[in-house]
């Protein structure tokens, strides 16, 4: 029949019409994040015995470590730099992080004029937090905390 497509059409755009408007007015309305979200990166330097295990792992060299010996001929970090403008969001520094120093956090505005301007100074942004002080969670409290949020 002539005229049947165009109707079917109209009541395609009709039922959008009055379904619930999912568009968010970014960026006066901020997202809701889900609690594993992949932004940017954290590191709880007190947290960190630079053992270097994120650097070796990652499979383009982001991650730069530098570290000293201190009194007790233990390794103490001076520096973590990471070429973020290289990495691929693949989170395996993440995973192979025995203390839970290394993290991902909800920082999702990144756009920069300039690709240095990406690399990211985890040691020399440090901001202390009285939960860094905290015990690491293990796995199994992790993915719990994650369920509950
Ligand atoms: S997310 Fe992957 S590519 Fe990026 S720094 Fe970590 S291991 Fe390297
Ligand atoms: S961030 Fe984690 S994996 Fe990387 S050097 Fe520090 S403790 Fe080791």
């Amino acid at each position: 029949m002539f005229g049947r497509g165009l109707i079917k059409g109209l009541g395609i755009t009709l039922g959008h019409l009055f379904e619930k408007k999912i568009t968010e007015q970014y960026p006066e309305e901020r997202p809701v994040l889900p609690a594993r979200f992949k932004g940017s990166f954290t590191l709880k330097v007190p947290k960190c015995i630079a053992c270097g295990l994120c650097a070796n792992t990652c499979p383009n060299s982001v991650i730069k470590i530098e570290s000293e010996k201190d009194e007790n001929n233990k390794k103490k970090l001076t520096g973590y730099k990471m070429m973020a403008e290289r990495c691929l969001y693949c989170g395996f520094c993440v995973e192979a992080c025995p203390t839970k120093a290394l993290m991902w956090n909800h920082d999702y505005e990144r756009a920069k004029f300039s690709r240095e301007e990406v690399n990211l100074d985890l040691f020399g942004s440090y901001v202390p937090s009285p939960e860094d002080d905290q015990p690491a969670k293990s796995a199994k409290e992790d993915e719990e905390s994650a369920q509950a949020s």
